[in-house]
């Protein structure tokens, strides 16, 4: 069994039996809330989870026990648990939603894989959102009891999530709790009744995203590509700068994106990395890490006066691509860049020679080419394009320029290529795609642009929260996959988070394995 099918069966959950969402809410006020926020929701009302049905399941532990074991019995496909509850995190306000990630009454621990899916629905839907976990009591928590819960990572306290929570009983499980109190908005002052109307208001908007994380519902097979996710170069440059913050200590300061994704960008921030766009915001004789994706001979010159320390990041599959442009325009050639427009790396191979290379992004841009001497054309590819949309360019080159020179080899790079074909093969038999990846990173936009040119309805998103549930509903088969600068780390969330709606089903298609390794630069060799 392979660490991702262990972490699937993890997940997998008991047969749902019935149809529909079952909303537990503790208070009358609270499940005509949510009873009125579910009016008209034809996902529920119609869809393929069947009716909801709300129950005002009473107040305060006891009352909630006695109900989780009559409902524990009951026909429904997906449990919510939806009230109001006291804040305990400082910076939360009236009316903000908590979705738990998991309820505690302090013995028992009950996790909701999918409160990621949930919470972005409920951010798409204008709700202010936070996860965390949400605590249950057997009394109402007052003043110093607030803080001592916050220091645990609670964000909420109530009385009853917990409790009714074991209704679910291996049945998809969402806990919402809408903020009515807070540390300086407490039950007994000025502003409690204020507190609790905001909350319930809350709890009527979030009726909607409940029905459709029902709808979304049910068993699945999740497909995965290999490869998928990092890649060499992108490993050794989160390594660079690893090793930089270790050796010098923070702040290392690195120019653009060390690679382009979100997850990467804030973890190295929170170890210390200061990120900038140009050198300029860079102290003197502070240290400064390239990018994988390069620079122009522009900015290390700059650097150099500067008296910066440099680390160079750049991946030497892009290094290769400057190198072949400088070697060409030193030969007389005029060099067609096949790329997109304000890319870094791009930007940094036309760098190499601004004279002689000039940027190419469709093949209707090669009729606009004005070559000094048409028998000395060449053309250069940016590492991440989609193979297919390339090629078409450079045919269009070949066709007016017979005798144009292509690369020594491929440009688009190994890790491109590899997990474009991965994408297709997951596309040709999945209903739906899921590409792991930030929307600035080339190669992950190529890679669902891929699997929808094989047919399949495909979305780029950045982790779990992404995903719209609406998605969801009558799919069966998902294909996954990570772009090369998404961690693997964001792959397991997503099966994680489905695996919160139901029964999830891992296998993996692999095309091809990786063992490329690249060497570090020497500034950061010494461990
Ligand atoms: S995608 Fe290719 S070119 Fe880009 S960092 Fe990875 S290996 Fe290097």
């Amino acid at each position: 069994m392979t660490r991702l099918q262990a972490a699937s069966a993890r997940v997998r959950r008991s047969p749902a039996t019935g149809s529909g969402l079952l909303v537990c809410a503790p208070l009358r006020l609270e499940a005509r809330a949510v009873r009125r926020g579910l009016r008209g929701t034809s996902q529920v009302s119609a869809g393929q989870a069947g009716a909801a049905q709300v129950v005002a399941a009473g107040y305060g532990p006891r009352r909630a026990s006695a109900r989780a074991a009559a409902l524990r019995q009951q026909p429904f496909a997906a449990l919510a648990v939806a009230g109001t509850g006291g804040g305990l995190a400082a910076d939360l306000q009236p009316g903000d939603l908590v979705v738990a990630s998991e309820v505690s009454d302090g013995h028992n621990v009950i996790a909701c894989a999918s409160a990621a899916l949930l919470a972005g629905e409920l951010r798409r839907a204008g709700l202010r959102v936070r996860v965390g976990r949400v605590v249950t009591v057997d009394h109402l928590v007052r003043g110093t009891e607030r803080e001592r819960l916050a220091a645990t990572g609670a964000l909420v306290a109530d009385m009853e999530s917990a409790v009714l929570a074991r209704a679910a009983d291996g049945r998809p499980l969402a806990v919402v709790r809408a903020v009515s109190d807070t540390p300086d908005r407490p039950l007994v002052s000025p502003g409690a009744l204020g507190g609790g109307l905001a909350a319930l208001r809350s709890l009527r908007a979030a009726g909607p995203a409940l029905a459709r994380w029902a709808a979304a519902a049910g068993e699945r097979q999740v497909l995965l590509a290999g490869p998928r996710s990092f890649c060499a170069g992108v490993e050794r440059a989160i390594e660079i700068v690893e090793r930089a913050l270790d050796q010098q200590g923070a702040p290392v300061y690195v120019r653009k994106q060390i690679v382009h994704n979100s997850h990467v960008v804030a973890g190295l921030e929170e170890r210390g990395a200061v990120f900038v766009d140009e050198l300029s915001e860079v102290p003197d004789g502070a240290c400064v890490v390239f990018s994988a994706h390069g620079v122009s001979p522009a900015v290390r010159s700059e650097a150099d006066q500067r008296g910066l320390t440099t680390v160079d990041a750049t991946c030497p599959l892009v290094a290769k691509v400057h190198a072949e442009a400088r070697r060409f325009a030193s030969d007389g050639y005029l060099v067609a860049l096949i790329g997109h427009e304000g890319h870094e790396e791009v930007e940094g191979t036309l760098g190499e020679a601004p004279e002689s290379v000039a940027l190419v992004q469709t093949a209707e841009d090669v009729g606009e080419l004005q070559p000094a001497d048409p028998g000395k054309v060449a053309y250069l590819m940016q590492t991440t394009l989609a193979a297919d949309e390339a090629a078409d360019i450079a045919e269009a080159l070949r066709e007016r320029f017979p005798a144009a020179r292509a690369p020594g080899s491929d440009d688009i790079c190994y890790a491109t290529t590899n997990r474009q074909r991965a994408a297709r093969a997951v596309a040709a038999d999945s209903d739906l795609v899921l590409v792991a990846g930030s929307a600035n990173s080339s190669n992950s936009v190529r890679l669902v642009e891929t699997a929808q040119r094989a047919g399949a309805t495909a979305y780029l998103i950045d982790g779990p929260s992404d995903i719209e549930l609406s998605w969801l509903a009558g799919v069966s088969t998902i294909g996954l996959t990570a772009g090369a600068s998404a961690p693997p780390a964001v792959v397991q969330d997503i099966i994680t988070a489905l695996g919160g709606l139901g029964s999830v089903e891992v296998s993996e298609r692999v095309i091809t394995t990786e063992n490329i390794r690249f060497s570090l630069p020497k500034e950061v060799r010494q461990s």
